[in-house]
């Protein structure tokens, strides 16, 4: 495996630290105030997370498609779910979805251990190289329907869904921890998606909607 060099981790012109920066100013403005997940954002590389062709428009404020139907979710829905995260100062972290593989790096990047679940045999294998190639050594990725989970590795303190469900599969219910918080895009009867966090107390379980957001879908079965 080829190791990045100074010049590729950095990037230059619409890739480069000053293009990151601003795209750091523009998540503070927007209500992003978690220093720890600024500092990730300014510090990782979001243009090795696309195509080439795409890289220019890495930190922009918008979604890109990474492939096969699916998108990396704007800079602004990974601050704020990462910020969502680490309001509870989690230990052991599942990720729902690990399409690109950025939102996993920023996770990587701020709680101890990350366990990330992909459905799609081509997204999941350029993200482990990836994250390879960035020396991150603190996630286990696995190609899977992630709405069964990671049972092995249960209970987890919090589950991210970066894919939208209308119902949240029992089984992630089940591996989130006592007191574990759960945070997801859920579709209503309406089909509007909704940014929700679930609180687990005992076998009690607290709905909180927060804001409308627009993900892809939860979807069953693998792709290889
Ligand atoms: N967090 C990703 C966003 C990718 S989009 C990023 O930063 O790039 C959502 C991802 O969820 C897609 O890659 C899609 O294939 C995946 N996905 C959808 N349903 C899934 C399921 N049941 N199990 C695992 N992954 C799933």
């Amino acid at each position: 495996m080829r190791c990045l060099d100074r010049g590729e981790l950095s990037g230059i012109g619409m890739t480069s630290q000053r293009t990151r920066d601003r795209m750091v100013a523009r998540l503070a403005e927007a209500g992003i105030d978690e220093p720890r997940v600024l500092e990730a954002m300014a510090r990782e590389p979001r243009h090795l997370f696309l195509d080439e062709a795409l890289a220019h428009r890495a930190y922009e404020d918008s979604s890109l498609p990474i492939g096969h139907g699916q998108t990396l979710s704007q800079p602004w829905m990974v601050a704020r779910m990462s910020e969502l995260v680490l309001a509870t100062e989690p230990e052991r972290v599942l990720e729902i979805g690990t399409g690109s593989g950025y939102q996993t790096l920023i996770l990587s990047r701020l709680v101890p251990a990350v366990w990330s679940l992909e459905r799609i045999r081509v997204l999941q294998e350029r993200a482990r190289m990836r994250l390879a190639r960035l020396r991150v050594h603190n996630v286990r990725l696995r190609l899977t329907d992630g709405g069964h989970g990671w049972p092995q590795a249960a209970p987890f303190d919090t589950i991210l869904l970066t894919a939208c469900a209308s119902e949240l599969p029992d089984a992630l219910l089940a591996q989130l921890g006592d007191g574990g918080t759960l945070i997801a895009p859920i579709e209503d009867d309406d089909g509007e998606q909704w940014l929700t966090r679930v609180e687990r107390h005992g076998e009690r379980y607290e709905y909180q909607r927060l804001e409308r957001v627009r993900f892809v879908p939860l979807l069953e079965g693998v792709i290889r």
